[in-house]
């Protein structure tokens, strides 16, 4: 019988486990439940898929991602590991085929979804059959707290009561508490071993830089760190989006829109390109989400503010599931403050409602001004520590300097006082910097002392200033008057000369431009790197599967390093088991080949 270790290494092609996958998988194998709380790319499939095979009987998975389902049977038959899946998507010949196999103990693991699971027939089946765990993928969908809630996963108590003596494993990526109590006592997981990883995706690289033509900036992170890159660009608004995929196209990238208001048929197809094709770029709304688990997406870029540090945490996760450096980028500035602000105040809901929504704002626009590490920050948004700045994020990258912004925030607060708090940003700069426009006129603030008073800071500083007032509280944004700023009560003791504040310098320089592609090694060749992606596209469209379900990205690179030329040294790449290296590893050595021999004539 192999063990654990030996189907890591020679089906999977995995050198070590990652803890705590051992440890899980040990539990499982012994009989015992679990419940796995991992981050995105940590590892959790392996948790159950070992287990499954090393016992004797099924794996039967339960996941909510029936789109999913067939590229992960797809990526387990690759390594020839006997898998299938039952949902509505089979017809009825190929159903009872998958039924067949599963009860004469032929299936490895078998994938299906929770609204199948329920059916009586499909019950009476799983008693009949050799069940060797349960996995229940997605657990948080079992939460009405969690914001993915599936009813039918409701349901799923009804394993621990049918099947007391298979065990269970239930998985999730999402952290907090009350979702993962509710999946305990739903899923009846009191006596399982908790496996509780943290929640960092050490990664992802976070920048956050200040919009200043944020299309141009945009354009230009592509084209210097992405040029030929898979990643999703998220904007507010459906009709950004289509501008933006169709100006991205006009620059060349191959990128395509996804919103809510698409054609149903056109949004399947543009997701099913966006995980078949390599390099495609997708620019949606959040519409775009829930069951995106293409590994190597290798950015996300927001060209607005999300409403939540949540919604941030949840879309700039969806970059770098293979576990390679990725970048979450954004910009953003005073107006998308404003609007913000504006959209919390105008929402529906009662006032309890909004507090929490203008208290989640908040937390999001303390995270664009944080001037420390924004990992910190953004872990102990969810409860974590990390003790030391991450060194992967734009603030550890580039400190930020700051400033004593005292003086210029009492200007500032003054000046909106003064002139009634019904002017807008642009007017109060003008007052402050001593401009004689038709405004200022009409309405004589030109006679303010204020007036000109600011001349001594530019434009873009004090909007700068505007913003920051505005993120931390001090400043609200009229609903009746567009964008007239009020005072809020937090302004006193600054006002008084009690208090001082802090501000961050903003630079005008890109967002904390890094000179290194996160991508790739600068040591890889870029020529034999684009040969064996386009070999591997060759063997997909074959195949009719996603390129990755040939081999990661992390498996090409080290091809690029490494350049094996037989099959004993092919053998030795991260995802070769002895089922790739037989299918691919030929094809795979005679391109190296090709590429040396061209390089050295
Ligand atoms: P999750 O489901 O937690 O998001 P996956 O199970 O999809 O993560 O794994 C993420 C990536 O890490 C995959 O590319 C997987 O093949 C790889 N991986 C998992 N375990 C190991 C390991 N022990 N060694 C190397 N790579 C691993
Ligand atoms: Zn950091």
């Amino acid at each position: 019988m192999p063990t654990a270790t030996d189907i890591l290494r020679t089906t999977f092609g995995y050198r070590a486990f990652r803890p705590p996958q051992d440890r899980i998988i040990e539990t499982l194998v012994s009989g015992g439940n679990a419940l796995v709380l991992m981050p995105t790319g940590g590892g959790k499939s392996l948790c159950y898929q070992i287990p499954a095979i090393v016992r004797d009987g099924c794996g039967i998975v339960i996941s909510p991602l029936i789109a999913l389902m067939q590229d992960q049977v797809n990526a387990l038959r690759q390594q020839d590991v006997a898998a299938a899946y039952l949902n509505s998507t089979l017809d009825q010949q190929t159903a009872q085929q998958v039924e067949q196999d599963l009860l004469a103990g032929r299936l490895d693991l078998l994938y299906v979804a929770p609204e199948r699971l329920k059916q009586p027939r499909t019950l009476a089946l799983l008693q009949q059959a050799p069940v060797a765990l349960f996995a229940i993928d997605e657990a948080h969908c079992v939460s009405q707290w969690g914001h993915d809630f599936r009813a039918d996963y409701l349901q799923l108590s009804l394993l621990h009561e049918q099947f007391p003596h298979i065990p269970r494993i239930a998985l999730t990526a999402t952290a907090d508490e009350r979702t993962r109590e509710e999946i305990i006592t739903r899923l009846a997981l009191g006596d399982a071993q908790h496996f509780i990883a943290g929640f960092d995706r050490p990664n992802i690289r976070y920048r956050i830089g200040l919009k200043n033509n944020a299309r141009q900036q945009l354009l230009r992170f592509m084209k210097e760190e992405h040029p030929t890159d898979a990643g999703i660009i998220y904007c507010m608004s459906r009709k950004k989006t289509d501008e933006t995929a169709a100006w991205l196209q006009s620059h060349g990238f191959n990128a395509l829109p996804y919103h809510a208001g698409l054609d149903s048929n056109l949004r399947a197809e543009h997701q099913s390109r966006f995980l078949r094709e390599e390099g495609l770029v997708m620019v949606a709304t959040i519409a775009f989400g829930m069951g995106i688990d293409k590994p190597n997406v290798r950015f996300v870029a927001h060209l607005d503010m999300p409403k939540t540090v949540e919604a941030y945490y949840q879309e700039t996760g969806r970059a770098g599931r293979d576990g390679e450096p990725a970048n979450a980028w954004m910009v953003y500035g005073l107006q998308d403050v404003i609007k913000l602000r504006q959209m919390t105040a105008s929402s529906e809901g009662n006032d309890a409602f909004k507090r929490a929504e203008q208290h989640r704002l908040n937390a999001m626009l303390g995270l664009c001004e944080v001037t420390s590490c924004r990992r910190q920050s953004l872990l102990s948004y969810f409860g974590e520590n990390l003790p030391d700045p991450c060194g992967n994020c734009d603030t550890c990258l580039q400190p930020v300097a700051t400033w004593d912004g005292t003086d210029a925030a009492r200007k500032a607060l003054s000046v909106a006082y003064r002139t009634g708090q019904r002017f807008g940003v642009n007017h109060l700069i003008d007052v402050l910097r001593g401009a004689n426009t038709d405004k200022i006129h009409q309405f004589d603030h030109q006679l303010l002392p204020l007036h000109g008073l600011g001349i001594d800071i530019d434009n873009n500083q004090w909007r700068s200033v505007f913003r920051q007032l505005v993120a931390r509280g001090y400043l609200s944004v009229d609903l009746e008057r567009f964008g007239a700023l009020r005072l809020e009560d937090k302004c006193r003791p600054l006002l008084k000369g009690n208090e001082a504040i802090n501000l961050r310098r903003d630079t005008t320089t890109e967002v904390a431009k890094q000179t290194t592609r996160t991508a790739l090694p600068d040591t890889i060749d870029i020529a034999l790197w684009e040969a064996l992606r386009e070999h591997r596209r060759e063997l997909a469209e074959q195949q009719d599967v996603p390129p990755y379900v040939i081999f990661h990205d992390r498996t090409l690179q080290e091809m690029c390093q490494s350049l094996p030329t037989n099959p004993q040294q092919f053998g030795q790449l991260t995802g070769v088991g002895e089922r790739k290296l037989q299918k691919y590893g030929g094809s795979f050595i005679a391109v190296i080949n090709g590429h040396l021999q061209a390089t050295i004539t």
